[in-house]
């Protein structure tokens, strides 16, 4: 199958309210026109420095909404600011003032998630359930912030989802709306735990 007939696949599998986020990490700008022909209009990056170089290429795609799925360095919010949909790893409140502050000097609005680390892998970015209220309380503080819900991502091997219940209950528990779970691997399980949001790669592109 094609890039185009996975993207339209999906889209007809996934349910109209969810949004699907095609991610688009290591893939050429090629690869994201053919998927945005096929009709999808939301595509995630990782790396700012790879997410710029896309967004300049494809810039006559007025419609294109990118999302910031990797983790973030401070330094590189910069870059961002006014020109992506929704950062999905906000994890710490350095962070939070400094996509205010880049997003607010370019009369911007951030939508963020905030990523939580459900599994607590010392490699993975993203903040402790703990600490998740908190990092709600400082986003909401800032002005250039609109706090859109959580997203997270399963340990690898396990089973994803108590992973899924517990990123819900806390979505819920802060009074967000927004669900960022579900990959290439589990975004069916993940839409049945409420998913708003999947971030599929993969299956939409090929392996990397
Ligand atoms: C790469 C990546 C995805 C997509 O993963 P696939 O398994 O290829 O679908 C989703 N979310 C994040 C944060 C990623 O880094």
């Amino acid at each position: 199958m094609s890039v185009a007939e996975r993207a339209a696949t999906l889209r007809r599998e996934i349910p109209a309210g969810v949004t699907l986020v095609a991610v688009s990490k290591t893939h050429p700008a090629g690869a994201i026109r053919e998927a945005y022909a096929a009709g999808l209009r939301d595509f995630g990056e990782n790396y700012a420095q790879e997410w710029r170089e896309k967004a300049d290429a494809l810039a006559d795609l007025a419609d294109l909404r990118w999302h910031f799925i990797g983790g973030l360095q401070t330094n590189k919010v910069k870059y961002l600011a006014g020109r992506v949909a929704a950062i999905h790893t906000l994890d710490r409140p350095e962070l939070a003032r400094e996509v205010s502050r880049r997003f607010h000097a370019k009369g911007a609005t951030a939508r963020v998630y905030l990523e939580v680390n459900t599994g607590g892998e010392a490699t993975k970015s993203g903040c402790a359930p703990a600490d998740a209220p908190a990092l709600a309380e400082a986003a909401r503080a800032l002005p250039a912030l609109e706090l859109a819900g959580v997203m997270g991502i399963p340990p690898p091997g396990e089973d994803p989802r108590p992973h899924f219940r517990m990123l819900r209950a806390l979505r819920d528990r802060l009074g967000l709306a927004g669900l960022s779970i579900g990959m290439s691997a589990d975004w069916r399980v993940a839409i049945e735990e409420g998913s708003t949001c999947v971030r599929i790669g993969t299956a939409i592109f090929g392996a990397r």
